[in-house]
């Protein structure tokens, strides 16, 4: 049974990943940062098929990851999932409104904790199968695809993130690890609102269908949800 590790796992695009692979019959690492409020998890941790295992952890929070990476020691991951991201307040981030602090905030969760993640679990990923660490991203860090400004706290976070990503591909490919990119189309969570074009079942299943063909070729690209590579 593949085991899969999936941050943000407590609500939006984690939570429903967690229930497809728990359906699929994973291992799944479910992890939050606050276990005892995470009642959707909790309950498919207790009903599922597959096992879902709810661990404590703010991707920010230096000792709660390495508590977790002494805890799993040894054990394979075959995909290691970056799904916890913020956006910042849409309404501050604006040309003129921009505040330090929140932006720091953002690049922390957003760009720093997936790298960190990534030093502390690639071991994991290396023992598996399957050798995947996958990040989300989103077409919003694509600077191609940027024809309309604005937004600058959170589309300059994904677009560090894929240089981030970028680099880890090069330098984990000799342990055999793909490091790929995700973007999850526009989707109904509390980040994407209620207007949001797929919903969180949608998504996911097309980013698992993504998910499961890649091989080391594909390591460093930014998959859009059909399978495509959306340019920088
Ligand atoms: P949600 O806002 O629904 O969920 C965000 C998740 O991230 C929550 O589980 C939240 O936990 C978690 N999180 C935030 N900060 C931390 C932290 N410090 N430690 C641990 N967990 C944290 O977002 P989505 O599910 O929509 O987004 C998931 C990912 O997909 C993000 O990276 C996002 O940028 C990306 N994405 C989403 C799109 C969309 O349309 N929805 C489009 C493109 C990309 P908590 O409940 O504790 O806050």
């Amino acid at each position: 049974m593949p085991t899969i590790m999936i941050t943000g796992a407590n609500r939006g695009i984690g939570l429903e990943l967690v229930r497809q692979c728990a359906a699929d019959g994973w291992n799944v690492l479910a992890c939050c940062r606050s276990p005892e409020n995470a009642h959707d998890l909790n309950k498919l941790a207790a009903a599922s098929v597959g096992k879902v295992t709810v661990y404590l952890l703010d991707v920010t929070n230096a000792a709660q990851r390495t508590a977790l990476a002494a805890q799993l020691k040894g054990q394979p991951i075959d995909i290691l999932f970056n799904s916890a991201g913020v956006s910042g307040s849409w309404s501050t981030q604006g040309f003129g409104q921009c505040q330090a602090d929140e932006w720091l905030d953002v690049l922390n969760i957003n760009v720093i904790t997936p790298m960190l993640m990534m030093q502390d679990f690639a071991a994991n990923v290396a023992l598996s199968e399957r050798k995947i660490i996958a990040n989300m991203s989103s077409k919003m860090g694509s600077i191609t695809d940027n024809t309309s400004g604005g937004s600058y706290v959170y589309r300059s976070s994904k677009a560090a993130l894929n240089m981030v990503n970028k680099s880890a591909a090069h330098d984990l490919a000799r342990k055999g690890i793909s490091v790929v990119l995700l973007h999850p189309g526009w989707v109904r969570t509390d980040m994407g609102g209620p207007n949001g074009e797929l919903s969180v079942e949608e998504s996911v299943t097309a980013l698992k269908r993504n998910l499961a063909t890649v091989t080391l070729a594909d390591s460093g690209r930014l998959i859009d949800i059909d399978g495509s590579t959306i340019a920088w």
